[in-house]
């Protein structure tokens, strides 16, 4: 039996009737030589079109029903691919989360994948027939629709990757594959042919949008190799892969970075035990990611603590503190919204000292300032001021020569 490729379809790549038809071109095309389970997304713009026709009513509709109607775009792409699909001679069906039981948690807008029914997609490979899954969707325990967050269906793909145990997913979308950065701000950004999990793990949470970081987490937890390709253009895209080719490891590979960031700095807690568990317990449960987590030296017996969340984020924040006032004290607070995050990333930092003194120099000669500097084994992530940001990545792209 052929082995089984998931190929997944972005917005843009179902964008329209003409684009379509193109994507059941590749579809065919691979079906030739695989068996192919295919994923897609709603046409591109389609859920800011429901997203905007949920807030007529309220600016804050009810969870359940906004979920249900944002979850339909993708059941039309799904439906229309079928067709097209059947257009050229092929054998399709398109499934629904529900169809399919792709159980996820309740949390309505951003769900969590529990199980999905790998048997049923099974079945369908056996008649010869492709499946084509709605993306983004899921449904609770007890039959409500749920949505994965923005992005979404990138990790629907991968789960099901996970689940029949493809040999790969192939993520189609408007651009040929990873590059070093956003080409938008170096256009001479280069397209990397590989990268490895991990790397693909640290740049998506560090802005790089190519691909939803949950999708990363899973294709790394389940052991699925990814590719990122255009459904535009031929190309083989960038493979994600999951073992690192130790001959060549890149000092830095990519630069990722991220505007629309809050800085949160508690000035004078007490540096006791427990103190960090008080602040970011509450923030933890309050759904909001924290990023760049700093505590000082203490003086006096006071230190400062500093951590940084999405914009999006900041009026709740702002409210977990409100709240633990009794229970943490500080002297002051400063919030600061001007602020971006830039992250060099590389696996080949692991071996080699010296990458973030050059990466420090670089930025000094050209008079940016970093607010905060903060490490992993992999990866060195700089807050700066927010207009700054694409200076810097512009500086480090040039000083590690990521055109080459
Ligand atoms: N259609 C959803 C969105 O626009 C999910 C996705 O495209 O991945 O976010
Ligand atoms: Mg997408």
């Amino acid at each position: 039996m052929s082995e089984i490729i998931v190929q997944k379809f972005g917005g843009t790549s179902v964008g329209s009737v003409e684009r379509i038809d193109a994507v059941a071109d590749i579809i065919k095309n691979a079906s030739q030589s695989n068996k192919i389970v295919v994923v897609v997304s709603a046409m591109a713009g389609e859920t800011n079109k429901l997203v905007n026709l949920a807030k007529n009513f309220s600016e804050n509709p009810n969870k359940r029903e906004f979920d249900a109607l944002v979850a339909t775009g993708e059941t039309i792409s799904s439906a229309l691919l079928a067709m097209a699909l059947h257009s050229k001679g092929l054998k399709a069906k398109s499934y629904s989360a529900s169809q399919i039981s792709m159980r996820t948690t309740d949390s309505f807008s951003k769900a969590r994948i529990l199980d999905v029914d790998a048997k049923k997609i099974l079945e369908v490979l056996e008649e010869d027939t492709i499946p084509i899954i709605t993306g983004f969707q899921g449904i609770t325990e007890t039959g409500d629709v749920t949505t994965l967050g923005r992005g979404g269906s990138d990790t629907t793909a991968v789960a099901i990757a996970a689940q029949v145990k493809a040999k790969r997913c192939d993520i189609y979308t408007d651009v040929d594959g990873i590059f070093t950065t956003d080409p938008k701000i170096v256009p001479n950004a280069k397209k990397l042919d590989s990268i490895t999990m991990e790397e693909m793990l640290e740049l998506a949470g560090q802005g790089a949008k190519v691909i939803q970081t949950r999708a990363v987490e899973f294709a790394n937890k389940y052991n699925v190799p990814v590719r990122v390709l255009s459904s535009f253009n031929n190309g083989n895209g960038t493979l994600i892969s999951l073992k690192e080719d130790t001959m060549e490891n890149a000092l830095v590979s990519g630069i990722a970075s991220q505007k629309n960031q809050v800085k949160f700095t508690l000035h004078g807690v007490g540096d006791i035990p427990g103190t960090a568990f008080k602040i970011l317990g509450p923030i933890s449960d309050a759904d909001v990611e924290v990023d760049v987590i700093v505590q000082n030296v203490s003086v006096d017996g006071k230190t400062d603590f500093t951590f940084t969340v999405s914009s999006e984020d900041q009026e709740t924040v702002n409210s977990v503190i409100e709240d633990i006032k009794e229970d943490v004290e500080y002297r002051d607070l400063i919030v600061n919204s001007d602020i971006a995050k830039v992250s060099l990333v590389g696996v080949g930092m692991r071996s080699q000292a010296g990458v973030a003194s050059r990466a420090f120099k670089a930025l000094s000669e050209k008079d940016v300032n970093i607010q905060i500097i903060c490490t992993s084994e992999i990866k060195i992530t700089m807050v700066i001021d927010e207009s700054l940001v694409d200076k810097a990545v512009q500086v480090l792209h040039e000083e590690f020569e990521l055109d080459k």
